[in-house]
C-alpha cells in the first residue's frame, strides 16, 4: 500500500492545493487545505478512498501558515483530537493568526500606497484579505519544532528545516531515508512561487527582503540530495536542481526587463509592474505585482544596477522611486528623478504568469 497519498482540495484562483496523507504511525496529514466546505469534503472523500475517516487523523503538520495549508487545522483537531506539530515560527503565527494577518493586511496597504498603487485600486482589492480571513483560523501547536528537529510522522522520521522566503514560516519536511521532502510552496513544478513582503519580526527600518532571502534558501535546497519533492500545488518535482536553475534564470530575465523599463525613465514599483504585466493583472493583483517588482528591485539594488530614492511627496508614506544609476550621474546627487515629468503609458501585454496567488 502506498505510504504517501496525495489528496487535492479545491482552491479558488489556483485550482487546488495538495494535502498529503502519511500512512503509518501516527497517521498524519501534511497541510490541510483552506477552511471551506468544499476543501473539507474533498479531504474526507480522499480519506474515505483510503478506508479512513477524518476522526482517525493523529497528527497534522503545516508546511507554512498560509490559509490553504493551515486553514482546516482547527476543524480537523476538533473532530479527531489530532496533535499539531509545526516549526516554531509557524506555531507563533497560528496562535495569533487573527492579529498577525490583520497586521499583514495593514502593512500591505501601506506598502502599496508607498509604491504608487492608486487608492481606488487598493480599495478594490480588499477582497484579497477578506478571502484570507474567511478561509483560515487560528490554531494551537502541541509539538513546537526548532529548525533541524526531527518528528515522527506516518511511520517515518521527518527533519524540519526552516526555508523562509515565499512566506516567513516556510519549512521543508525531509525524509532522509527515502530522499523525499514535503516542501509546501517553497518550490513548485508549474509556477514560480511569490515571496510575500510582510512586517519583519524585529523592526529593521527598511522593508523585509523576502525575495533575496528566498533565493538564498532555494540554493540551499538545490544542494540537498533529494529524489522527490512533494509540493503544495500541482505535480511533484524530481529534478529540483534543474528546476531551481530555471527559476534563477527567470529571475535574471525579469530583472533585465525591469532595467529595460527603467531605461525609459524613473518609475515607482507599480509603474514598473505596468511594464511587466497586463493592465488587468496589475489592477486585479496589485499586492502580488508590487511584491514581485520590489523583490526583483532588491536583487538589482544589491548588484548596484538600480537606485532607490524615498522622498516626501506630502502623502503620509512618502514615495519610493527607482532609476538606473548611470542615467543620473550629473552631479548633485541628484539622481533624484523629476517627478511628474513622465507618464507610464506603455503597457505590454502580460507575458509572464501571474504570481502564485497564495
Ligand atoms: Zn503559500
Amino acid at each position: 500500500m502506498e505510504r504517501t497519498v496525495q489528496i487535492q482540495a479545491p482552491l479558488p484562483h489556483i485550482k487546488s492545493v495538495n494535502i498529503w496523507l502519511l500512512r503509518g504511525d501516527p497517521l498524519t496529514l501534511v497541510d490541510t487545505g483552506p477552511r471551506s466546505d468544499e476543501a473539507l469534503s474533498a479531504l474526507e472523500a480522499g480519506l474515505r478512498r483510503e478506508g479512513l475517516r477524518l476522526e482517525d487523523i493523529e497528527l497534522v503538520i503545516p508546511t507554512h501558515h498560509h490559509l490553504d495549508h493551515s486553514g482546516l487545522i482547527a476543524t480537523i483537531v476538533a473532530r479527531s483530537g489530532a496533535r499539531v506539530a509545526a516549526l516554531d515560527r509557524t506555531a507563533d503565527y497560528g496562535t495569533s493568526y487573527v492579529e498577525r494577518s490583520a497586521a499583514d493586511r495593514s502593512f500591505s496597504v501601506a506598502l502599496m500606497r508607498h509604491h504608487g498603487v492608486p487608492e481606488s485600486v487598493i480599495e478594490a482589492n480588499e477582497g484579497f484579505w477578506d478571502f484570507i480571513r474567511d478561509t483560515s483560523e487560528a490554531f494551537a501547536t502541541d509539538i513546537v519544532l526548532a529548525d533541524g528537529d526531527v518528528v515522527t510522522a506516518g511511520g517515518r522520521d521527518l527533519r524540519i528545516l526552516a526555508r523562509p522566503g515565499h512566506s516567513t514560516t516556510d519549512s521543508l519536511l525531509v525524509d532522509d531515508a527515502s530522499a523525499t521532502a514535503f516542501v509546501g510552496d517553497h518550490l513548485l513544478a508549474g509556477i514560480s512561487s511569490n515571496a510575500e513582503i510582510v512586517p519583519a519580526a524585529e523592526p529593521t527600518g527598511s522593508r523585509p527582503r523576502a525575495r533575496v532571502e528566498y533565493l538564498g534558501n532555494l540554493r540551499r535546497t538545490a544542494s540537498m540530495p533529494l529524489d522527490r519533492l512533494l509540493t503544495g500545488h500541482g505535480d511533484s518535482v524530481t529534478d529540483h536542481k534543474g528546476l531551481v536553475r530555471r527559476r534563477l534564470n527567470e529571475h535574471r530575465r525579469r530583472c533585465q526587463r525591469i532595467v529595460a523599463a527603467l531605461e525609459q525613465g524613473p518609475a515607482n514599483a507599480y509603474e514598473i509592474a505596468g511594464h511587466l504585466w497586463s493592465p488587468r493583472t496589475v489592477a486585479e493583483q496589485p499586492l502580488l505585482v508590487v511584491w514581485e517588482v520590489l523583490g526583483h528591485l532588491d536583487l538589482l539594488l544589491d548588484e548596484g544596477r538600480v537606485s532607490e530614492q524615498k522622498f516626501d511627496d506630502g502623502s503620509r508614506y512618502g514615495k519610493a522611486w527607482f532609476w538606473l544609476p548611470e542615467q543620473t550621474e550629473r552631479g548633485d546627487h541628484a539622481g533624484a528623478p523629476t517627478r511628474g515629468s513622465r507618464e507610464t503609458s506603455t503597457l505590454y501585454p502580460g507575458v509572464d504568469r501571474a504570481a502564485e496567488f497564495e
